[in-house]
């Protein structure tokens, strides 16, 4: 998508991998547009942040925040919520599993959501689900910036410390500086993509009511103008959802980075928790006017919130019912997709690991809408496949698209057996022919015995006819592959460069 779709210059930042590589191959993952989705609900969003109990409350020796600012937050996370339901990986990141906060050297390392975790349940929040951490992670991020710079997105560096390099200078709502950012692919990333659209920022929202104004102080930048310590700074002010972003990742790695965790000065608060339930709720229920069958059933002007068509497409069907099922198709052998699709390049561990994928991977992966809500990479003609297979689906079933999402296709790993043994098998994601489904709101199903959700139902038919493999032979529920009769026609058509 959109993050590496304008050539960079090379940084002068060298990114170097977990495994001590250069990070010079990289493949995109899925990542989903909820752009569209969120707009719709924007005015909402701000209506909800703007009669909340957070809005008025007096932070400790900050004061009332500029309305701007909780509006600006309340939107931020309507998008990162969003993104969580649609297997973003920006989203994902920010809502991992914990990690350990420790302190190494005198220096606290780690992940700001373990060093809060007694604050966080003392206002009745935990941290057991991914939407759990994303809306914990929003709460303290809430707390952060009333801290950090009251609230002012345009603040520049704090005029009492000494950094005034352009890498060590600090800017923006969280006074961050290029120094966190520069070691970091993964921020590196949400920076170069603000880099190419400073017009999602979302800064016409965080300055509503801003006080005092922006002023030719906030507005200078330190360092050598050409370097990308002064870009980030002068980016910061004007983008708040960057930081918003970078902060959140930052967070649940490098706790340490910021003065007000480590002393957990940052407030976190539960009016700050009702907000967020009250934007996923808003998000959970946009309005899909006259979008499909169901909605059109209940007449003009009706609408169906997209929580009500997850559960429709959530209900378990028999698989009795659909026999038969992988009828003339096995599932493809790791022999022949290595002889026809090449070897990743090994070790793999059972986290992705997409700079590993064949050489032959490389050359034909491509990134493409499926549906609104969003994208998968793969190779080429296992991604026309899907695309044809989810047209299909799309015609039948119109609110489907409103609904399906991804936990993945692309990603170069091990399988993950779901009984606990050691993994000595490379999965078919690591090609980018098989793909994962679920629906928004609901986890991907796995095993679900006997039966099987509506939307996994439907697909099954239209997989098998499209020469794809249902993981239901090997009770993997949301997985579809192509199987070893289809990938060898690829072969003997030629469709592979
Ligand atoms: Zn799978």
């Amino acid at each position: 998508m959109a993050r590496k779709q304008t050539p960079k210059p090379p940084s002068k930042t060298s990114v170097v991998n977990l495994d001590g590589q250069d990070h010079r191959f990289e493949l995109l993952a899925p990542l989903s547009d909820a752009a569209p989705l969120v707009a719709d609900v924007t005015p909402q969003v701000i209506t909800a942040a703007k009669v909340s109990a957070i809005a008025r409350y007096d932070w400790k020796n900050r004061g009332v925040a500029c309305i701007g600012y909780t509006e600006g937050m309340a939107v931020a996370y309507a998008s990162a919520y969003a993104r969580l339901q649609a297997h973003d990986p920006v989203a994902d990141r920010m809502a991992r599993a914990l990690e350990p906060a420790f302190h190494s050297h005198g220096h606290l390392k780690g992940d700001a959501l373990s060093w809060y975790s007694d604050q966080l349940r003392a206002i009745g929040m935990g941290t057991a689900t991914a939407v759990e951490r994303l809306r914990a992670l929003f709460v303290l991020l809430l707390g952060l910036g009333m801290r950090e710079s009251s609230g002012r997105c345009c603040e520049g560096r704090d005029r009492s410390a000494n950094n005034r390099a352009a890498n060590t200078a600090e800017a923006g709502l969280f006074q961050m500086s290029f120094d966190l950012v520069a070691p970091r692919a993964e921020l590196l990333d949400v920076f170069h993509h603000y880099q190419d659209h400073p017009g999602e920022g979302l800064r016409e929202i965080f300055e509503v009511d801003m006080r005092p104004r922006e002023n030719d102080r906030d507005r200078e930048n330190f360092g050598d103008p050409a370097s990308p310590g002064f870009a980030f700074q002068k980016l910061s002010k004007e983008c708040p959802a960057m930081v918003v972003e970078i902060a959140a990742l930052g967070l649940r790695e490098e706790a340490g980075h910021w003065g007000p965790i480590i002393n957990r000065a940052a407030e976190v608060r539960s009016a700050s928790k009702e907000l967020m339930l009250a934007v996923e709720r808003i998000v959970d229920a946009p309005a899909i006017a006259a979008a499909g069958p169901a909605a059109r059933a209940l007449g003009a002007g009706a609408t169906v919130s997209r929580a009500d068509l997850a559960r429709r497409f959530s209900a378990p069907v028999r698989l009795a019912t659909l026999l038969p099922i992988n009828n003339g198709l096995s599932s493809a052998k790791e022999e022949t997709m290595i002889s026809l699709l090449g070897s990743p390049h090994m070790p793999l561990t059972t986290v992705g690991q997409n700079e590993r994928a064949s050489d032959l991977v490389k050359r034909n992966v491509v990134l493409e809408r499926m549906s609104p809500l969003f994208r998968l990479t793969g190779i080429k003609p296992a991604i026309d496949d899907v695309k044809a297979v989810l047209a299909k689906a799309f015609a039948k079933e119109p609110d489907l698209a409103n609904v399906l999402s991804t936990e993945g296709m692309l990603s170069v790993r091990m399988r993950k057996p779901t009984n606990g043994s050691v993994s000595t098998h490379i999965s078919n994601h690591a090609w980018g022919t098989a793909v994962d489904f679920k629906v928004v709101g609901f986890d991907a199903p796995a095993n679900t015995g006997g039966s099987v959700p509506a939307f996994i139902a439907l697909l099954i038919p239209l997989f098998n006819k499209a020469g794809w493999y249902s993981g239901v032979g090997f009770r993997d529920t949301m997985h579809f592959e192509v199987s070893e009769e289809r990938v060898r026609e690829w072969a003997k058509k030629k469709v592979l460069k």
